[in-house]
C-alpha cells in the first residue's frame, strides 16, 4: 500500500484513528503498509501543521500504530518526505531560492551547513520510526520534493559541493541513504522513491536515472519504489484520464539495472491489473495506494477469486488528494467510511425492517445495499432498464471508463446481500404506501434545468440526457451551454474521434497526446504533446465571467481545461442567450452579438431535484428520507449522493 497523505495524523487523536485505519488494511492483507510522509524537520512539513517525527516522545506516540499492524500480521514502512520548495508555509528551505510554479512561498537556499543538518535530521527521523516500531522507512526522492530538486539542475543552481555537475547532485539522497543504513542496521527495511520519470524540462536523463538507482543500492536501499512525475508536471499521472498501469513501462525499463527489487506504481487499481504488470515483467512488486482507501480488503478479495466484489477505486481525487490539498480529513467518493472506520459502522441491526429505496443512482445503490449488509429487507427500485443513475452517462466520457466499475461493484453487493431489485420499475406513491414499508428512501436524484431562451425547443437543442445516454446524434459543430462538470465532460465526449484511439485506454496513445517521449531521448522525458484532431468544432460557453472549470476538482480541473484546450475547444465567458432558429445560435458575448453557426446546441445548465413522490406519501402521513440529488441537486455530486446514503444507511 503506497504512501497518502489523508491528514490522519494531524488531527487530535489522529495516531489513534491512523491506527484503525493501517490495521484494518492489514487484516484485509496488504503486504507491506507505507505510511503518509512524515516532516524530518520543521522546515520540511507540507504544510503549517503537518506531522513530523524528530524526538523520542513523538516516536512513542506512533508504537499505536506499528502495534496496531503488527496485530493484524502486517507490516508497515514510515514515509520520510521533505517537502523542500513545495512545503505551503513560510519557513520553507531549497537547495536554490526559487519559487515552484505552483506554490506562492519562496524558499530559502539551505547553507552547506544546514544541508548537513538536513541529512542528520533523515537519519535521526529513521532511526526514530524504528525505536517507533516501524519495519522500515520509505525515503521520498521523487516527485518534485527536495530529494529531487537536489537531483535536478533546474532547481538546483548550487556551486559549492551539494550542486554543479551531476555526480555532486545526486550526492545528497546518497548520504541520506548511505548514512540511515548504517544507523538502522541491516534488517530494517530501507525503501528509496527514485523520481524516474521527472516529466518536467530539464529534469533527469534516463542514463542519470539508471545510475542514481545503481548508487542508492550501493548506498544500502532494499527496495526502490517508482516515482512519476513532479507535482508541477502538466502531464497527468494518476487522474483517471491516465490509462490503467500506465507508466509501469518506466519500471521496466529499469528491470535488470539493480540487484535490488523494484515496485511500480501508478493507476494500477485492480488484482488483474497487478498480474498483468508482474506477468509481463515490468516489475517485482506493485504498489496501490488509493484503491486501499476505495476496499480495505482489495486483497483478501483477490486471494479468494472474489475481484467483482472489491469496491474499485475510480481514480477521481474528489474526496482524497483534493481534500488533501484543502487541508480536510482525506476519504473516498466510493467509500465514505475511509479514514473514518472509528465513527462510520454499519453493525448489525437490532430489529430487522423492511426498507424501500426508490432510485440506483448512487444514492440508493450505496443506502439499499448497506442497508441489506445491516441485515434488512431491502427494496430497491429502478425506472430505467440498469442501476447506475447518472454514472451510467458519466462511464461513457473518454477518461471515465473506470465509473462502470461503481456500478459493477453495486451489482455485486447487490446479489450478495439480497437486495430485491426491481427494474424498468418506475414506483408511484400508492405503491409504496401499499407495501408497508418501515421506511422509505427517496433517491430519486435529478433532472436537467430546462432553458427558457427563444427557441429553447427547436431541433437543435438537446440535453446532455439526450447525447450521452439517449444517443441521439450530434453535427459537427456544437455549442454546450453551462461549463460546469457536465459542461466539460459533454465537451470531451463530443470532441473525441471515435475512429481514433481513446488515450485513456491505449498507453502508447496517451504519452502521445500529452507530451512524454517513451523513448526517453529527453531530460525529464517531456516532448511536444502530440493529441488526435478534435471530432467536432465545439463552443464551450458560460453567463458567468472568469476562468472555465474553475469550479472543477482542485487536482483534476487543471487536467479538463488543458485537455479541451488541447481539442481546440472555444471557451467563451458572459454570454448571454438570445435565441435558437435555423441559421444558429445568437447570443451576446461581453454585449457583442454573434452567431454561431451551429448544428446542434446541447444544454448542461445545472439540474433540479427530482422529489415528486414526496409530497403525496407525506400527505398520506408517511415518512421519508432524502437523499443524493433528490435531497439537494446544487452542488450535488457522487461523492455527497454516497456520503449521505452511507450515514443513513448506518442508523436505519
Ligand atoms: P441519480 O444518479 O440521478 O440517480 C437517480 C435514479 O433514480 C435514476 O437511476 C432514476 O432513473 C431513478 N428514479 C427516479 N425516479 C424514480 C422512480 N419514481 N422510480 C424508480 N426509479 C426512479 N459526480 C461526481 O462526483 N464525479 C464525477 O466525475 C461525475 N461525473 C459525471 C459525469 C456526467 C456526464 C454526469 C451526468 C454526472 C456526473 N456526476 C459526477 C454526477 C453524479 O453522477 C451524480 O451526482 C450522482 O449520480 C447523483 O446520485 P443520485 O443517486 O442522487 O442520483
Ligand atoms: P453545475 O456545475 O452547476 O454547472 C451548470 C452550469 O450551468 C452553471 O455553472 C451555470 O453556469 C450554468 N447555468 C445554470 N443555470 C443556467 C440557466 N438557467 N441557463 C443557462 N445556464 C445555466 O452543474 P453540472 O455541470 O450539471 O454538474 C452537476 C454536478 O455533477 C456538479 O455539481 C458536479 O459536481 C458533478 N460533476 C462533477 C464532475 C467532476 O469531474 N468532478 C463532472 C461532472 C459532473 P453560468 O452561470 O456560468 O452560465
Ligand atoms: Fe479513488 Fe476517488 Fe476514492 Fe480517491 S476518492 S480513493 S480517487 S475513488
Amino acid at each position: 500500500m503506497g504512501s497518502m497523505h489523508t491528514n490522519l495524523e494531524e488531527i487530535p487523536g489522529g495516531l489513534e484513528r491512523a491506527a484503525v485505519f493501517y490495521a484494518e488494511r492489514a487484516r484485509g492483507q496488504v503486504g507491506l503498509i507505507v505510511t503518509g510522509g512524515i516532516a524530518p524537520n520543521l522546515a520540511g512539513c507540507v504544510g503549517p501543521h503537518a506531522a513530523m517525527l524528530t524526538t523520542p516522545e513523538e516516536a512513542d506516540k506512533h508504537k499505536v500504530i506499528t502495534e496496531a499492524v503488527h496485530k493484524e500480521g502486517g507490516k508497515i514502512c514510515m514515509q520520510i518526505l521533505h517537502s523542500g520548495r513545495y512545503g505551503y508555509h513560510k519557513n520553507l528551505v531549497a537547495p536554490s531560492p526559487l519559487r515552484a510554479p505552483i506554490n506562492r512561498f519562496v524558499p530559502k537556499e539551505l547553507s552547506g551547513e544546514e544541508v548537513e543538518q538536513t541529512i542528520e535530521d533523515y537519519v535521526n527521523c529513521a532511526a526514530l520510526a524504528q525505536q517507533a516500531g516501524y519495519d522500515g522507512v520509505e525515503i521520498m526522492g521523487s516527485e518534485g520534493y527536495l530529494i529531487n530538486q537536489f537531483i535536478v539542475k533546474r532547481t538546483n543552481h548550487r556551486t559549492d559541493e551539494w550542486g554543479g555537475d551531476y555526480e555532486s547532485r545526486i550526492k545528497f539522497p546518497i548520504e541520506i541513504v548511505r548514512r540511515t543504513r548504517e544507523k538502522v542496521g541491516e534488517q530494517f527495511i530501507l525503501i528509496f522513491r527514485l523520481s524516474m520519470l521527472d516529466l518536467v524540462e530539464g529534469g533527469s536523463t534516463w542514463p542519470e536515472v539508471v545510475h542514481l538507482a545503481k548508487a542508492i543500492e550501493k548506498a544500502g536501499a532494499t527496495l526502490i519504489n517508482t516515482g512519476i512525475g513532479w507535482h508541477e508536471a502538466r502531464v497527468p499521472t494518476i487522474g483517471t484520464v491516465v490509462p490503467k498501469a500506465g507508466f509501469a513501462w518506466v519500471t521496466k525499463r529499469m528491470m535488470g539495472e539493480v540487484n535490488i527489487p523494484l515496485i511500480t506504481t501508478n493507476r494500477i487499481n485492480m488484482p488483474d491489473v497487478a498480474e498483468e504488470v508482474l506477468q509481463e515483467g515490468c516489475a517485482d512488486m506493485v504498489s496501490m495506494a488509493r484503491p486501499f482507501l476505495a476496499d480495505p480488503e482489495l486483497v483478501r478479495k483477490a486471494i479468494e477469486k472474489r475481484p467483482q466484489e472489491i469496491n474499485t477505486c475510480i481514480a477521481c481525487n474528489q474526496a482524497c488528494l483534493d481534500h488533501t490539498f484543502e487541508m480536510k480529513l482525506s476519504s473516498c467518493l466510493v467509500n465514505a467510511r475511509a479514514c473514518h472506520e472509528t465513527e462510520l459502522n454499519f453493525p448489525p441491526a437490532t430489529h430487522k425492517k423492511k426498507v424501500a429505496v426508490v432510485g440506483a443512482g448512487p444514492a440508493g445503490l450505496a443506502c439499499a445495499t448497506l442497508s441489506a449488509e445491516r441485515g434488512h429487507e431491502v427494496h430497491l427500485f429502478e425506472a430505467e432498464p440498469s442501476i447506475g443513475g447518472q454514472f451510467n452517462m458519466a462511464k461513457v466520457i473518454p477518461g471515465k471508463e473506470e465509473y462502470g466499475h461503481t456500478i459493477r461493484y453495486f451489482q455485486a453487493m447487490i446479489d450478495k446481500h439480497g437486495v430485491q431489485l426491481s427494474l424498468n420499475h418506475r414506483v408511484t406513491a400508492q405503491e409504496l404506501i401499499d407495501g408497508s414499508y418501515d421506511e422509505i428512501v427517496l433517491a430519486t436524484g435529478v433532472r436537467p434545468r430546462q432553458v427558457t431562451f427563444e427557441g429553447a425547443d427547436h431541433p437543435k437543442v438537446l440535453d446532455y440526457v439526450d447525447v450521452l445516454y439517449r444517443q441521439k446524434e450530434v453535427g459537427g459543430k456544437v455549442a454546450i451551454v453551462g461549463a460546469g462538470g457536465i459542461g466539460f465532460d459533454v465537451a470531451e465526449f463530443l470532441a473525441h474521434d471515435t475512429a481514433h484511439t481513446n488515450p485513456s485506454l491505449d498507453v502508447e496513445t496517451y504519452m502521445q497526446e500529452w507530451g512524454v517521449d517513451m523513448q526517453y531521448q529527453e531530460a525529464g522525458a517531456v516532448t511536444t504533446p502530440q493529441p488526435a484532431p478534435p471530432a467536432r468544432e465545439i463552443y464551450l460557453l458560460k453567463r458567468s465571467g472568469g476562468k472555465h472549470g474553475a469550479g472543477l476538482g482542485k487536482t483534476t480541473g487543471w487536467i479538463h481545461r488543458a485537455s479541451l484546450t488541447m481539442k481546440q475547444v472555444r471557451k467563451l465567458a458572459n454570454v448571454s442567450y438570445e435565441k435558437v432558429d435555423d441559421r444558429g445560435f445568437h447570443i451576446l458575448v461581453a454585449g457583442e452579438p454573434q452567431l454561431l453557426e451551429v448544428d446542434h446546441v446541447v444544454i448542461c445548465a445545472g439540474q433540479v431535484p427530482l422529489r415528486a413522490l414526496q409530497a403525496e406519501l407525506e400527505a398520506a402521513g408517511q415518512q421519508v428520507h432524502l437523499i443524493g440529488g433528490a435531497e439537494e441537486a446544487k452542488e450535488l455530486d457522487a461523492k455527497r449522493a454516497i456520503y449521505q446514503a452511507s450515514h443513513l444507511a448506518a442508523k436505519l
